[in-house]
């Protein structure tokens, strides 16, 4: 079943397509409203790390956007590799999600410490686990209950709740979605935009995570941990 609409919030401007880009390339052409909020500047990814790397993320994001056939990216802004899941940033979630109303969100998995992946350990970054931790905060309870943030209330954002939380970017999926056409060939397109990120690199990286958590169905697939919330 296709959800009516669909947010992913990653912790660097390349992270969902990355870890979900298939998936959510797939949502949007079978006509998912499809948004992806991203924490940080992504500045410090790249040696020339900076106000004028975050400009060029910026960019990148937006044509990966494009690319993948989704709406335009929300930016908060955060300073890279700082990330904190503190109330601000719960907050600014919250904003998000009660504007945008979607069903089904994908966050990072807050646990993942490190993926052992097929020969190698992949390592969790703190941003990525502050990311979900703030995320899974904002769907429970402060997305719920209106005695949070009632300036937002003000404004016309009420409470919201979604269905739906699949984590990727987890050491422990149990939901396996194959990378189908068209979103396969979107997904690529996206990691292509991120010029700044070795594309090589993400190509690659991408390819060995589909290929490892694919086994299951033996077609290379794209891993969520999936919580049924209502
Ligand atoms: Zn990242």
């Amino acid at each position: 079943m296709t959800p009516d609409c669909v947010v992913a919030v990653g912790a660097h401007p390349d992270d969902a397509e990355f870890f979900a880009g298939a998936t959510l390339g797939n949502f949007a052409a079978k006509g998912a409203k499809v948004f992806v909020v991203i924490c940080t500047d992504g500045a410090r990814g790249g040696a020339e790390a900076g106000a004028a790397l975050a400009e060029l993320r910026r960019v990148e994001a937006e044509r990966a956007a494009l690319a993948l056939g989704i709406r335009p990216p929300i930016l908060l802004g955060r300073a890279d590799g700082a990330l904190e899941a503190d109330e601000p940033l719960r907050r600014d979630l919250v904003r998000e999600l009660r504007r945008l109303r979607p069903t089904l969100v994908l966050l990072h998995d807050p646990s993942t410490w490190w993926t052992p992946l097929r020969e190698r350990t992949q390592l969790g970054h703190s941003d990525h686990r502050a990311a979900g931790q703030a995320t899974l905060d904002a769907l429970y309870p402060r997305l719920l209950l209106a005695g949070f943030y009632p300036e937002l209330a003000a404004e016309g954002l009420s409470p919201w709740f979604a269905r739906e939380a699949w984590l990727f970017d987890t050491a422990a999926p149990d939901h396996f979605v194959p990378v189908e056409e068209p979103g396969a060939a979107a997904k690529r397109g996206a990691l292509s935009c991120h010029e700044s990120q070795h594309v090589g690199g993400l190509l690659r990286g991408a390819a060995e995570i589909e290929e490892a958590f694919g086994k299951p169905l033996g077609v290379p697939a794209e891993a969520f941990r999936r919580l049924v919330l209502f």
